[in-house]
């Protein structure tokens, strides 16, 4: 199964020339999931492989523009596209305003419905719930109220090893207890075979986790400990820590501490701000706690990898 995130922007407040605004796609089995949605997203996703169609569900982490401003115009396109498809957003109190009032004004009606959901400022809460993944939301700390988003692929049931099933014959009634609830079986002549003989164990269950823009907060730690793939934002560098801190941003290394004591497996980091024009000496502060960090780059795809 696919779950592979593709980054479609790395610059935080202002673009630069190599960096867009806040964006990321993850394919979770061909399903597009959009995170945030600075402005020129539209663009962007254009340019990439992605199918605009197969995006059903947007997160928007929080109501600064470089995370959203870019909605307006994709939901516009769609519906240029011809979508009637529903579109379920899940974004902060007032988001659905924004886009009704836009809309409002410019006389420009969806042909297809848009499906808001407020997210929880207090706790964590799941968003959605499909038979093969689930997704929810997390509180971060920033200047205004935002929100991270962790997907998680679900546990897979054992699988029966084919050529036993055949030569036994287990009736399939039996395959939901075998696989699901490790029960042994028992064949026609009588003699029990253990659970491990008969099933192999299924891949362990993908996992990425997006904190969107926060100050060095260890307490939302919680929310991701072990993840397979960490995005965190370094705004800055150890330069500048003093300026993250007021302006509710972390350093590079900030965000490799929260990796390291999450025990995550991987940690990428983006949301550079455009005062650094080379962000290697970010990646090396990083490193230096975290050594499996990599820095995002616009347009990169990259596979969630099962932590070793
Ligand atoms: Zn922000």
């Amino acid at each position: 199964m696919r779950f592979e995130l593709t980054v479609l922007g790395t610059s935080s407040a202002i673009p630069t020339k190599t960096r867009n605004l806040s964006a990321q796609v993850l394919n979770i089995n061909e399903k597009l999931f959009l995170i945030d949605c600075g402005d020129g997203t539209q663009l962007h996703l254009k340019r990439s492989s992605l199918k605009v169609n197969r995006i059903n569900h947007i997160f928007i982490s929080h109501l600064h523009g470089d995370h959203f401003f870019g909605l307006i115009g994709l939901l516009s396109s769609m519906q240029l596209l011809g979508r009637e498809k529903e579109m379920k957003i899940f974004g902060p109190p007032g988001l659905d305003k924004l886009i009704f009032n836009q809309l409002e004004l410019t006389k420009g009606g969806l042909d297809f419905q848009l499906n808001f959901t407020e997210l929880n400022e207090h706790k964590a809460e799941e968003l959605v719930n499909e038979s093969d993944f689930v997704i929810s939301s997390f509180p971060v700390k920033h200047r205004v109220p935002c929100w991270g988003f962790l997907f998680r692929e679900k546990k897979l049931p054992r699988n029966i090893k084919k050529h036993f099933a055949k030569q036994h014959e287990i009736p399939i009634k039996m395959f939901n207890k075998i696989k699901n609830e490790g029960a042994d079986f028992t064949d026609k002549t009588g003699v029990t075979h253990k659970n491990e003989d008969i099933t192999t164990k299924p891949p362990e269950p993908r996992s990425y986790a997006y904190t969107a823009d926060t100050v060095y907060n260890p307490e939302m730690i919680q929310y991701f400990q072990g993840v397979d793939l960490l995005y965190h934002e370094a705004t800055f560098g150890e330069d500048k820590i003093k300026e993250a801190k007021e302006k509710f941003h972390s350093t590079a290394k900030q965000a490799a501490g929260i990796a390291r004591d999450a025990n995550v497996g991987q940690l990428l980091i983006g949301h550079f701000s455009a005062r650094y024009k080379d962000i290697n000496p970010l990646l090396t502060e990083a490193r230096s706690i975290f050594p499996n960090t990599i820095a995002a780059e616009d347009g990169m795809t990259c596979k969630v990898n099962r932590k070793k």
